[in-house]
């Protein structure tokens, strides 16, 4: 299916995403992980006290190289495997201790690293409403991409209803508490970006909604 079928059919009130059998399911959280999903465990997370207090929904982006996408970096960064050699830019990072709890890939596929109910580490000085640590009461979700470049369509949709599926598990992650690292580390973050197109991803999380209903 193009891209251009698959906006058509975003916008009718039957929306399924035909071309992806896989993705018609629902994303189904059991303790903390998502089911029939890719998990690569990282050790960079710490426990989450107390569990309830999820509330937070942060969006991220991640390319590595910048800007370039594919590969198996991004997984081998927050699985502290990164070769430094591999290219020149990773020397600086190679060393980093950061995850995420998922990142979803140019293609739609989503690689589970952290379980919901632990901290993972993406956030690092942030504030929201106030409050700070947002790595303590968060979930951060990483696109590959980068700031200026468009995101796929797949990545909406899986983003959209990985989305709702931990909306319906945690039910302190409201609308208003779906935010980009840009809003809760405006000095430092600029991710998601501009290419980021909030109202089609929360166009595409009030159709899932209301589907549900
Ligand atoms: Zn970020």
């Amino acid at each position: 299916m193009s891209l251009n079928d698959k906006s058509k059919a975003s916008n009718s009130n039957n929306f399924r995403p035909s071309s992806h059998p896989e993705t018609e399911e629902k994303l189904i959280i059991k303790n903390g992980w998502i089911q029939k999903t890719d998990h690569q465990l990282s050790d960079f997370f710490s426990p989450r006290e107390p569990q309830d207090d999820i509330s937070l929904l942060v969006i991220h982006n991640i390319s590595l190289p910048a800007g370039s996408f594919g590969g198996n970096h991004i997984t081998d960064l927050f699985l502290g495997k990164l070769n430094a050699d591999a290219h020149p830019s990773f020397g600086d990072i190679a060393q980093m201790e950061v995850s995420a709890h998922c990142l979803i890939r140019r293609d739609g596929s989503i690689i589970q690293y952290v379980s919901f109910n632990n901290k993972a580490w993406h956030a690092g000085v942030s504030c929201f409403n106030d409050r700070e640590k947002c790595n303590d009461f968060s979930i951060g979700i990483e696109l590959e991409g980068s700031d200026d470049i468009p995101y796929e369509e797949a990545q909406y949709q899986q983003l959209s209803r990985l989305t709702a599926s931990l909306q319906q598990h945690y039910p302190l992650i409201t609308n208003e508490n779906i935010v980009g690292h840009c809003d809760i580390a405006p000095i430092r973050k600029t991710d998601p970006g501009k290419a980021f197109n909030w109202s089609h991803f929360r166009q595409l999380l009030q159709q899932l909604i209301k589907n549900e209903k």
